[in-house]
């Protein structure tokens, strides 16, 4: 496809990861660019490899890429064992037990993150490409593939933050769409959380919707360590578009409305595990209409959170409901969740409980044939369904701070743009 890797590609860097990362580029709608500092060698040839011979691709086969490499980035836990982590990783046996013999493995502290490149299908499944974490507040280790080997170094060095622009078409799932386009998992569950107001995402998501994300990318001599905050993203879901723009520690729409609403539109998180089941294109939920309620097919154990601050109304068994909990949001609106394997810590009658805490985990009880949670939302006591339910808003963008947040927005709106107008559209 013509890209002089000679011209942009840093020597010390093997062939074919240029040529690997350039048939990203082209294969799969995505383009990065580094956006606040200067970019890296690998970045900027994504740039490039992504306006270069657009035309000659065809749709179909670019848009349907088996990814070939995963960035995933997990944390060591209290009580971890290093090889727990580096399954999570999906790093396969034979490095993990070459990794194991790494000294500097012995640096990693529970809480550490750890950030890794790992191959994907064909022979090389599970091969390390690198793996990086930072141990005290300054030295960087970086384990990284040579040849046959893995060589870790480590570097006393500045963390340096940039941003990183990327989008992706969403064709299976939005883990799947993530790993595509080199997504670190932390930054799609941040996104999840961001839009998680106006999209339920074991729902709602559909093959075509995508987005483009801005967010911080932390990195020593311009290698990744690990992913840092969203600062700017776009969601299309369905034809609808939502944009989300990070100001003072809160997510705003880019008029200034809080993206966050009093209630969420899911009572499930979104992880690797549950969007397996809960966000398939076809989901195994039944439809609202008939019973009252909506099912979110999910593996027992899952958590199980409010949808909005409240007052538990009743938490405990109730016939066919099995494990109960109801939280009452207001006056009027009350919302249910049933079938619980157990129920959340301190949840009983006259708790308070806020958006997000924990309410119980999936499971079967009461009339149930596998694990689902069953979720109604009441309004005066009338089952309506949750999807169509405008919510009452957060506060929005302070008025002696419009000035401030309009400069802010303008910034972003204009990163996200160059991705909407940029080297996706030039792909379709
Ligand atoms: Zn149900």
């Amino acid at each position: 496809m013509g890209v002089d890797v000679q011209e942009v590609g840093r020597p010390r860097v093997p062939l074919w990861r240029f040529a690997l990362l350039a048939a990203f580029a082209l294969s799969s709608a995505v383009a990065a660019l580094a956006t606040i500092v200067p970019s890296t060698g690998a970045e900027l040839l994504l740039a490039k490899a992504a306006v270069l011979e657009p035309v000659a691709i065809r749709l179909e086969e670019a848009l349907l890429p088996a990814p070939t490499t995963y960035v995933r980035e997990d944390r060591l836990q209290r009580g971890d064992t290093f090889n727990g982590l580096l399954a999570r990783l999906a790093i396969g046996e034979a490095d993990t037990g070459q990794l194991l013999r790494q000294r500097s493995l012995q640096l990693l502290r529970p809480g550490t993150v750890v950030t890794a490149e790992v191959r994907a299908g064909g022979d090389r499944d599970g091969e390390l490409v690198w793996l990086a974490f930072l141990c005290g507040r300054d030295t960087a280790v970086r384990i990284e593939r040579v040849g046959q080997s893995l060589v870790a170094s480590e570097q006393r060095a500045q963390i340096e933050t940039r941003g990183v622009l990327k989008s992706a078409v969403i064709r299976s799932s939005l883990f799947a769409a993530a790993d595509t386009a080199g997504i670190p998992d932390a930054v799609a569950i941040q996104l999840t959380d961001v839009f998680g107001s106006d999209i339920d995402f074991h729902r709602e998501l559909r093959q075509g919707d995508r987005f483009s994300v801005l967010y911080e990318m932390h990195s020593v001599d311009g290698r990744p360590l690990r992913s840092g905050r969203v600062l700017a993203a776009e969601f299309s879901n369905q034809g609808r578009k939502y944009r989300a723009l990070r100001f003072a520690d809160n997510y705003y729409a880019p008029d200034g409305k809080n993206m966050r609403k009093a209630l969420l539109r899911s009572p499930l998180e979104l992880s690797r595990v549950s969007s397996g089941f809960g966000m398939r294109m076809h989901p195994l939920h039944k439809a609202w209409r008939a019973h009252q309620g909506v099912d979110y097919a999910a593996p027992a154990g899952t958590r199980v959170r409010s949808v909005g601050d409240g007052v538990v109304e009743f938490a405990g068994r109730q016939g066919g409901y099995g494990n109960l909990v109801i939280v009452r949001h207001d006056s009027r609106i009350s919302t249910f969740y049933a079938h619980l394997k157990a129920l959340g810590r301190g949840i009983r009658s006259g708790a308070r409980v806020a958006q997000g805490d924990t309410v119980g985990l999936v499971g079967q009880t009461g009339w149930a044939t596998g694990p689902h949670l069953h979720y109604e939302f009441r309004v005066a006591g009338a089952a309506r369904n949750p999807l169509s339910v405008p919510l009452p808003a957060g506060t929005p963008v302070a008025r002696h701070d419009m000035d401030a947040f309009h400069a802010r927005a303008q910034e972003l709106a204009a990163q996200l743009d160059l991705l909407a107008n940029g080297q996706v559209a030039a792909l379709e």
